[in-house]
């Protein structure tokens, strides 16, 4: 996938996990202080002995951030993607698209939607209309999806780190396509709908809703290649891939309940195949109306 050289996105932002700041911080000066009064340390090396002690985690944050800088670079482009995209799609229908916010975070992160952490893996929030990555989230895609992207055998020069790529805006796709489910208001009639209906049907309508987003995943792609040919050789695979793989986007509650893990809202592999390849061909909404007929 051709990403280098467009817009990046201002929309998204850095959470470091607050959790990992107890070296530092106010909470370490006062450390310092106490040992200083006790014990007669100079603050200033016990603080730096602190760093020390804690330089495993500023070790990892180091690494992270060499891994971050490419990482967020590419987030922003895909952002900026979906924001050029799905302002085109409204305004077509004579409506107004409102960007979404995007936040990286490593460890744990606060939302509207409770708070997750990195095994909740990427999910949409729609009280704060965010999307939340975790940034292992990618180092793990790498591995599961790099080494199938090699064996396609787009290979070569074109190939080079770049493995993966668009199954990762696949995802970020799918999670801003809750965010246009949201704007047009269908999130909202799910969940009204789930009020009333079994358990059953209550989970049916969540993979619908999952499909969808898929569906718009797809729609996005086409879009995205009419306006900057940014696709590649294998590059649809890989998303096909990942869409029959990634199970661990997570529905957040649009009740502004905690982020609840849901292993039945994802339809099977085929089904996100389906719709996925169903958006991408059409290149239209329209054509991603998972529900019609379904209770
Ligand atoms: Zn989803």
């Amino acid at each position: 996938m051709k990403w280098q050289g467009r817009r990046g996105s201002s929309n998204v932002r850095s959470s470091t996990g607050g959790g990992k700041m107890i070296g530092g911080g106010i909470g370490g000066i006062i450390i310092a202080g106490i040992l200083w009064l006790v014990f007669g340390v100079n603050p200033m090396t016990a603080l730096q002995t602190g760093q020390a002690v804690t330089g495993g985690s500023s070790e990892s944050s180091t690494e992270l951030a060499t891994s971050t800088d490419r990482d967020t670079q590419f987030v922003k482009v895909v952002l900026a993607d979906t924001e050029e995209v799905w302002h085109q799609i409204f305004n077509e229908a004579g409506s107004t698209y409102q960007e979404p916010s995007l936040i990286l975070f490593n460890g744990q992160v606060s939302s509207a939607c409770g708070s997750a952490s990195s095994a909740t893996g990427p999910f949409y929030c729609p009280g704060d209309q965010t999307v939340y990555l975790d940034t292992s989230f990618f180092v793990e895609m790498r591995q599961n999806l790099g080494i199938s992207g090699d064996q396609q055998g787009s290979g070569g020069e074109e190939n080079q780190g770049k493995a993966g790529d668009f199954a990762q805006a696949y995802v970020i796709a799918h999670e801003v396509g809750h965010h246009v489910q949201t704007l047009l208001g269908i999130s909202q009639q799910v969940n009204e709908a789930r009020q009333q209906v079994t358990q059953a049907q209550s989970n049916k309508l969540s993979v619908l809703q999952e499909l969808q987003a898929d569906c718009f995943a797809g729609v996005w792609a086409q879009r995205n290649q009419e306006r900057v040919q940014f696709l590649e050789v294998g590059d649809i695979d890989e998303a096909v891939n990942a869409a029959g793989q990634i199970g661990d986007d997570r529905l957040a509650k649009a009740s502004g309940g905690a982020v609840v893990p849901d292993n039945f809202t994802h339809g099977t592999s085929q089904q996100r195949v389906e719709w996925f390849t169903r958006g991408l061909e059409s290149g239209n909404v329209q054509s991603c109306d998972t529900f019609s007929g379904a209770l």
